[in-house]
């Protein structure tokens, strides 16, 4: 069996359907379990849902009419025949988050985010499915959250590996025997059969769920880009492809914040040596790059990660005592609670200084706990520059119109936190 991932970008609209349902056909006659994202940008839509609906500011139906018109507006482009059964499944799917924003909100903001931004990947894959079975090739729709098991942690849904894996061997291996499957990345069902997220882009770790538990053969990451590039041609010019890399190298680089594949995806690859290929949808011919356990090449050219949105926080004691276990104890144990993610840290006699994401949500609660106990400063606007296998060179260059907060430095690696200027 092999596992293909197809993110937002590669179906954003019918055009990017047709090219998927191209790139299907060369695989035709073998062993493929689909994962499929929600429609590109349709995740950050229904978060807004989210946030007005619990704003109460009156607009979440008018948000989440715009996520369904934009919907069927591409489902008609893709069935014109608006009687095949797709529409109404499609519709009974956006009346259940018609049905929650009726009421005021009285769960948690987490557990009703996963109720309704999971949507997007249901909507998605039905059309997707329906797409691909008009077009002749015969495709299995499966509803993820019936083998992916998580526990309740919503938006950041844990996977039970031991139910999961009997599930995936009971019900998605047989399935994948003859013909295409199809199912959802980035969501779980719980034991009560609620739908959690397994974080942002969580995709891609969904498909290594699956490769996993079902022993396959490889993934792969089809993408808008032609690989792995040395750096991400968002914040870098002269970004190259990386034909080849080892899974630790790739661990490291998405540890630090490269996005190119979730950072959760290496872990169960690793474990069972499943080749992962990330290769370009807009080139399905390319060869991409190739991820496994061989680390002969790494370490040929810098990789240049950047993490924007960061802050720099710096505690000290009140009353002068030293920065010492207890406090970073203590201090570790609010970041626990508040599900503060830091992303570098370094500590002097008095002062612990870290740099963590710029979650506003998780951050302020915890900045305020700290607060009550500890002198504490902020700096935002941020970013976390990191090069690995840096030369002087590449450090100079990229220093130039940056000014440097914190700097850390090992054989391999260097990371800055910089501001731009
Ligand atoms: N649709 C989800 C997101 O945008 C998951 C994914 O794309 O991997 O975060
Ligand atoms: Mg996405």
């Amino acid at each position: 069996m092999k596992v293909f991932k197809f993110g937002g970008a590669s179906i954003k609209d019918a055009e990017g359907f047709r090219n998927v349902l191209s790139i299907l056909k060369k695989f035709s006659g073998q062993e493929i379990v689909l994962v499929v994202s929600a429609l590109g940008k349709t995740t950050n839509a229904l978060e807004e849902v989210v946030h007005s609906y619990f704003e109460r500011n009156g607009n979440a139906n008018q948000l989440l009419n715009e996520v369904r018109e934009k919907h069927f507006n591409l489902l008609s482009k893709l069935i014109p025949d608006s009687s095949h059964k797709v529409y109404e499944e499609l519709n009974n799917t956006f009346i259940e988050v018609d049905w929650i924003l009726e009421d005021e909100p009285s769960e948690s903001f987490d557990y009703i985010y996963d109720q309704i931004v999971s949507i997007g990947e249901m909507v998605s894959t039905k059309m997707l499915a329906a797409f691909l079975n008009e077009s002749g090739m015969k495709t299995k729709w499966r509803d993820v959250r019936d083998f992916i098991r998580t526990d309740n942690t919503y938006r950041e849904g844990k996977v039970d590996w031991e139910i999961t894996e009997k599930k995936i061997q009971a019900q998605l291996v047989p399935a994948s025997k003859n013909g295409l499957v199809l199912t959802q990345g980035f969501i779980g069902g719980t034991s009560e059969n609620f739908s959690t997220t397994l974080g942002r882009e969580g995709s891609d770790y969904t498909a290594a769920v699956i490769a996993y538990c079902a022993g396959a053969e490889s993934v792969t990451i089809w993408k808008d880009v032609p690989g792995v590039l040395n750096a991400d041609p968002r914040y870098f010019s002269d970004a190259k492809k990386i034909d080849h890399l080892s899974f630790k190298e790739t661990i490291e680089m998405t540890f630090y914040g490269a996005t190119v594949i979730h950072p959760k995806t290496i872990k169960p690859l690793q474990n069972k040596n499943i080749p992962l290929h990330v290769k370009s949808f807009l080139n399905a011919e390319a060869s991409g790059t190739v991820i496994d356990s061989d680390m002969n090449d790494d370490a040929r050219t810098p990789v240049l990660v950047l993490k924007p949105e960061q802050i720099l926080i710096s505690v000290s004691p009140k009353d002068f005592s030293f920065m010492a276990e207890e406090q970073l104890a203590k201090i570790f144990g609010m970041m626990a609670k508040h599900r503060v993610k830091f992303n570098m840290m370094q500590n002097a006699a008095i002062s612990f200084s870290f740099c963590a994401d710029d979650a506003k949500e998780r951050v302020n609660p915890f900045l305020e706990e700290l607060s009550n106990e500890y002198k504490v400063l902020l700096n935002e606007g941020l970013e976390l520059l990191t090069i690995r296998h840096y030369d002087e060179q590449t450090v100079q260059t990229q220093t130039q119109r940056r000014e440097i907060l914190l700097e850390q430095k090992t054989r391999n690696t260097i990371q800055l936190v910089v501001r731009r200027f």
